[in-house]
């Protein structure tokens, strides 16, 4: 069964002071469907006067008609944009899917409810929090007042664009901040829709702002670097991270970093293999591989190692590769022509550093365009072959024996990556002992991608700046002024 295939182009307009406007040179891009390589549509391409227009939309903003609003008035409205993300799930994921090229089943059932769920829970979760207060014997009593952080500055990748982009702006305005959002310049649209949403939701004109557009030299750039943009919350590439870092320096910017990963996921021989491989797949090839928390470097303990590549190779080859608008796809196609390139040519690194391809590593037969790559397995790498350092975020795993459990814990954090670790075994004891161990922010012990929105959520290493997720995320996006008074 396919879904609707039919889609009217969009052309992408930026969204700043409540209004979609081109950019002032007219200037625009194509948006590419990697599955078909068709054009979608245009998108209007932003630089440092429409950024500019939106900072100063979104300070307006600050003071005025978002800053009188109440609490619980401000929470309403952001459960209200949740809502209007669920009225138009089919709508939005067939979007995500055009776009991304991820399968539409994937997109309806998680990215688009993920969306929702991240205004939701914090249109909960802002009511119900408090902040420190401390009496000082007789003398006083000390409190903290929150106060927003300003105009923050939201710049997003391509791989999840709404579920990422709406876990950074839910608690943004959550705690009375106003935003200007540039989006992956690959995957523009559901950042568009999500503006029509928060207008309709009740949003005040200004509050949120998109401008599109590409990196250094453009949109991104000229976020990083505004003088009057207070915060930047940034996913992506730790290189991209050094950028913004050093162009937000001269302005000393509040930063919170998401960044890359090389995940290791270690399964011990006590494991319950069945469960293994289930979410195995899932943690390697989801999204086609393309989840900043995937498992790529797979570590299998020896007496298990070759029942788990047979097993877990079979189980890749039932994988349906193909049109992300067939229900039953399982891996869509990678993002654009420069990444299915980049991620292909790991392929060949890993052939010529004497690696063992199992299945995967080529372009599905039947299909002529888009940009398709089978799920991938290797192994037989050494440790410093490129393919198992360096982060692929494409369909494509390595497997590596190990005999002990300090040898594993050592292959494991040699990386300069911390983002996340699978630990697989049914030793609860040796569970705690090697999660303590592994120097990742984000620790699966016997699952995967398991998430509690409270929890704290970020990247060790190279892998992040900070924390977000509940108090975490609301830390961040305010100010705390300590008040004493004496009594
Ligand atoms: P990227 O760093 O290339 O781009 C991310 C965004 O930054 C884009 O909007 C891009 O236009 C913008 N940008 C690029 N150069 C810039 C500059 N000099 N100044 C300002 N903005 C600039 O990343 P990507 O390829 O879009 O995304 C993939 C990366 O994101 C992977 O490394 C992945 O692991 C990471 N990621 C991390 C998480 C997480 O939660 N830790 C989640 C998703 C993706």
């Amino acid at each position: 069964m396919q879904v609707e295939t039919k889609v009217k182009a969009m052309n992408c307009l930026h969204f700043i002071n409540g209004q979609f406007v081109q950019s002032q040179n007219k200037k625009t891009f194509e948006n590419i469907n990697p599955a078909t390589e068709e054009v979608l549509g245009t998108v209007a391409e932003g630089g440092k006067e429409e950024v500019d227009f939106a900072v100063r939309a979104a300070r307006r903003a600050l003071d005025g008609p978002w800053k009188k609003i109440t609490l619980t008035e401000r929470s309403k409205i952001i459960r209200r944009i949740g809502d209007l993300i669920l009225e138009r799930q089919e709508e939005l994921a067939r979007l995500e899917s055009l776009d991304t090229g991820k399968p539409f089943a994937l997109a309806k059932k998680i990215d688009i409810p993920r969306a929702a769920y991240n205004f939701h829970f914090f249109a909960d979760y802002m009511i119900s929090v408090g902040t420190d207060a401390y009496q000082q014997d007789d003398q006083a009593i000390h409190y903290a007042y929150r106060r927003p952080v300003g105009v923050v500055g939201i710049i997003k990748p391509w791989n999840l664009p709404l579920l990422l982009l709406t876990w950074k702006l839910a608690p943004c305005l959550a705690m009375g901040n106003t935003a200007v959002i540039k989006p992956a310049e690959w995957t523009p649209m559901t950042a568009t829709v999500l503006m029509e949403i928060c207008k309709e939701a009740g949003v005040p004109d200004g509050v949120v702002n998109l401008v599109h557009g590409f990196g250094p030299n453009s949109a991104g750039g000229a976020i990083s670097e505004h003088p009057d943009i207070d915060a930047i919350s940034f996913i992506g590439e730790p290189g991209t991270g050094t950028a913004i870092m050093k162009s937000a320096a001269d302005s000393l910017k509040k930063l919170s970093y998401e960044l890359g990963g090389k995940n290791p996921n270690i399964i011990f021989a006590d494991s319950d293999l069945d469960d293994v491989i289930e979410t195995t797949i899932r943690s390697s090839f989801i999204n086609q591989g393309e989840v900043c928390l995937c498992g790529s470097r797979i570590y299998v303990e020896r007496p298990i190692f070759d029942e788990f590549v047979q097993r877990f190779v079979e189980a890749t080859k039932e994988l349906k590769v193909g049109d992300p608008l067939e229900k039953e796809t399982n891996v869509g196609a990678l993002v654009s022509k420069e990444h299915y390139d980049r991620v292909k040519s790991y392929v060949e690194i890993a052939k010529n550093d004497g690696g063992t391809i199992h299945t995967g590593g080529k372009r599905p037969v039947g299909i002529e365009k888009g940009y398709f790559l089978e799920p991938t397995i290797i192994t037989g790498l050494d440790r410093n072959s490129r393919c198992v350092r360096e982060e692929i975020f494409g369909p494509v795993v390595t497997i590596t024996p190990f005999d002990m459990e300090e040898e594993v814990i050592m292959q494991a954090n040699d990386t300069h990556y911390g983002l996340s670790a699978t630990i697989w075994t049914t030793d609860l004891k040796k569970a705690h002992r090697v999660a303590h161990q592994i120097e990742a922010g984000i620790i699966w012990v016997n699952t995967w991608f398991l998430r509690d929105l409270r929890t704290p959520f970020g990247g060790m290493k190279h892998s992040g700046i900070g924390r977000t997720g509940g108090m975490h995320s609301l830390d961040f996006y305010s100010e705390l002024s300590n008040i004493t008074i004496k009594l």
